[in-house]
Order: C-alpha cells, then structure tokens, then sequence
C-alpha cells in the first residue's frame, strides 16, 4: 500500500515506522528539514511512564511502554533510558493518591518514600508531602529518536519530501492512504478544538552529583517535571513547566519564553535543591496543542484520510503506541471509532 504521512514530528515518524516495518510504501512530508525546532518533538528529553493518575492511559501505556525498549533496540540504542521516576507532593495530592491505586491494580513495582528518602537525597521534600518511586520509567531522547527513525525508514524503502501540504485530502489521488499528524498545525487544517500554547523549559547547572537522580515530577498546579543530566559527564538536568503557556499561532515564527514559568523554574531550584541563585541556562520553548481535557483526539475526517492531535503535553511516550494505531487504521485493522474517548468528527 502507498501511504503518504504529513508530518515528521514523533507521531509521523512512529507511524512511519510502523508502515514501513509493515512492508508500506511511505512518503513522509514535512514544511520545515529535518531537526527543526518549530514543532512539539524537539529537544533532548522527554519522560516515558506507565503509570498515570486517570487509569485508561495506564491501560493504554502498559502496551506502549515495552515498544520503548523494542525501538530503542531497532534504532541502535541511545535513544530510551530506564532512570526510574519520582512522582512526589502533598499528603491528599488526588492525583498521587490514584495513581497509586492504578500502580498497585496493575501489580506494577514501586517504591513510597517520605520526607527523609534517599531516593534522590538532593531533591528536598517538606514535611507532610511524599512521594512514588518508580523504577519501570524513564525518559525518551527526542532528538535522536528523530534522527534515528527518519534514517531507518529512509534506508527501508521511505521518502521524505520538505514541503508544506495545504491539502491533504488531493493527495488521496496519489496514494492509498493519508495519515496527517501535523501537531500544532492541524488545528487549522481540521478546525480542531485545540489551543496551542508555547511552554517553557532550561536547563539548570546543579552541582552535587546527588542531584542526578531519577526523572522527577512536582504534583501540584504547574506540573513541574525535570530529567537526569543527558551524559555522565554533565551537570545539567532539563526541567520545565508542564501548566499551559501563552497561547499562539505555529505558523507565525514566534516561539516566546515566559518569564513568569522561567521563575517558576528558578522557585523550584531554590525550593528543592536548595540553590541560592539558580543559574536556567539555555531557556527555551516548545509547543503544546491542548484539548480542553487533555485527552488526545484523532478521526477520519475523510475516508481514507486519518489525522491524530496526540499532545496536551503528555503525547510523546504514546508516539510508539499511537504509530502502531494509525498504521491499523491504514491497513483497515482498526478505525479511530474503536477509542471513543479520543475520536473526533470534523
Ligand atoms: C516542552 C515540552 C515537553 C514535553 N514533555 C513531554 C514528556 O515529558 N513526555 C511526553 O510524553 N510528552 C511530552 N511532551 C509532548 C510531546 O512532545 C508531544 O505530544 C509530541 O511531540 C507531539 O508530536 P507531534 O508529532 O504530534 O507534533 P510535532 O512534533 O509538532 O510534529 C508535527 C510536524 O508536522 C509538520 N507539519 C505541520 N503542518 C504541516 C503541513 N501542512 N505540511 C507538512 N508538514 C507539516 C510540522 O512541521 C511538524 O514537524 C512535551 C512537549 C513539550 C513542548
């Protein structure tokens, strides 16, 4: 089958993958080259987990986590890392009391830790809050999981064109199937019901090698979240902001930092590291396509034609998982009707 994918963010190149493995004829299309920062995908790091407080994404990670390992073997290595993770905040935190309850239905092994942990001894708790230690979890390379995936579908068979498709639906005359996965971008081409908001992350230089612990992340209204130094030889963690950003157009080149989440960060390393004067280094942003729930969504607008938004911030560990789902809608194997909670009609 010939299928075009627009768009080579994590979820054009997971499907990609996903096609060509499948013996497919794929052409990938992307507006920017390969490596641009415009998008979602881009950067070092993004966290990769099983357990989430609302269970039906647990249901779906605990399929989508193996792929991590699978890919990570496929595309040579470097690119998934099993660091563990800190999930951690106050005593009657909703979201740590259900996640618990979701680790322990689905017999995953953790860990609960207290004020006085040595889990990661750089990273201070108050008195009264607590934590989840989870060492099934870690942190995805994005950049090189970019790299290493367009490599491997160009080597099996797949082409990539850089240009823009204004209409997807025409290249229904020249292919099978098409699959439009074009992030912040598909909220005009579908009149999705999105907002796409420009989220801010640095890097922090933290000196004491305690401080390299596991992927962390603060429970509470911002959602701040960070990551262990990239190499050994580092003592940079990235962190970021997970609550929405200023809200802007992907196609105007603008990609703000805000300084209010830039101090948010800078709170953040004097409350937990105990860093008089954080020093962010290398400030940065990346956007995220938001649906009022957080949930992902995905339909077919057209027949043959299958779009999926899978962002809200929370969309890159899925990238495999949903790969796989769009290849199937390709293929007939299964409809974006069979995930109610995320179809869309448009
Ligand atoms: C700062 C930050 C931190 C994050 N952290 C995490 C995390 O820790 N864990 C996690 O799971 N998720 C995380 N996410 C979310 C995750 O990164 C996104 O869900 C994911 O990258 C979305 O990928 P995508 O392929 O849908 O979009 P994109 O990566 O934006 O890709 C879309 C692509 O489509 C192309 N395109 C658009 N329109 C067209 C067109 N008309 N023609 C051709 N090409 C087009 C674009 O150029 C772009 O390359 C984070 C996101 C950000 C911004």
């Amino acid at each position: 089958m010939r299928v075009a994918v627009v768009g080579a963010g994590v979820m054009g190149l997971s499907s990609a993958l996903a096609l060509v493995r499948r013996g497919h004829a794929v052409t990938l299309f992307d507006q920017f080259p390969p490596g641009h920062t415009m998008g979602s995908s881009h950067g070092n790091s993004r966290i990769v987990r099983r357990d989430y407080p609302d269970p039906f994404y647990t249901r779906i990670m605990l399929e989508g986590y193996p792929l991590w390992s699978e890919i990570n073997e496929l595309l040579g290595g470097d690119i998934f890392f099993e660091s563990g993770l800190l999930y951690f905040g106050a005593e009657s935190d909703p979201d740590l009391i259900s996640l618990q309850a979701g680790l322990r239905e689905n017999g995953i092994d953790h860990q609960i830790i207290g004020e006085d942990q040595s889990v990661f001894p750089a990273l201070k708790l108050n008195a009264g809050e607590w934590g989840i230690f989870n060492p099934g979890a870690g942190w995805a390379h994005a950049d090189r999981f970019r790299a290493k995936a367009l490599s491997y579908v160009l080597e099996n068979g797949a082409t990539f064109v850089q240009e823009a498709v204004n209409n997807p639906a025409a290249l229904r005359n020249k292919v099978d199937r098409v699959i439009v996965t074009a992030g912040a971008w598909a909220k005009e081409m579908f009149t999705l019901p999105v907002t796409v908001n420009c989220q801010t992350f640095a890097y922090l230089e933290v000196p004491n090698p305690d401080a390299h612990g596991p992927v962390f992340i603060e429970s509470g209204p911002h959602g701040i979240y960070g990551f262990p130094p990239e190499s050994s030889t580092s003592n940079l963690i990235k962190f970021g902001v997970h609550s929405p950003g200023p809200e802007i157009d992907p196609k105007d080149d603008w990609r703000p930092i805000d300084e209010e989440k830039a101090e948010l960060l800078r709170d953040f390393a004097r409350r937990r590291f105990e860093i008089a004067n954080p020093n962010l280094v290398s400030i940065q942003a990346c956007l995220y396509t938001n649906t009022a729930n957080t949930d992902f969504i995905w339909g077919e607008p057209e027949t043959g034609l299958f779009f999926a938004s899978p962002c809200s911030g929370h969309g890159f560990k899925f990238g495999p998982w949903i790969g796989e789902r769009l290849a199937d809608f390709a293929e007939g194997k299964a409809h974006p009707r069979d995930w109610p909670r995320f179809n869309t009609v448009c």
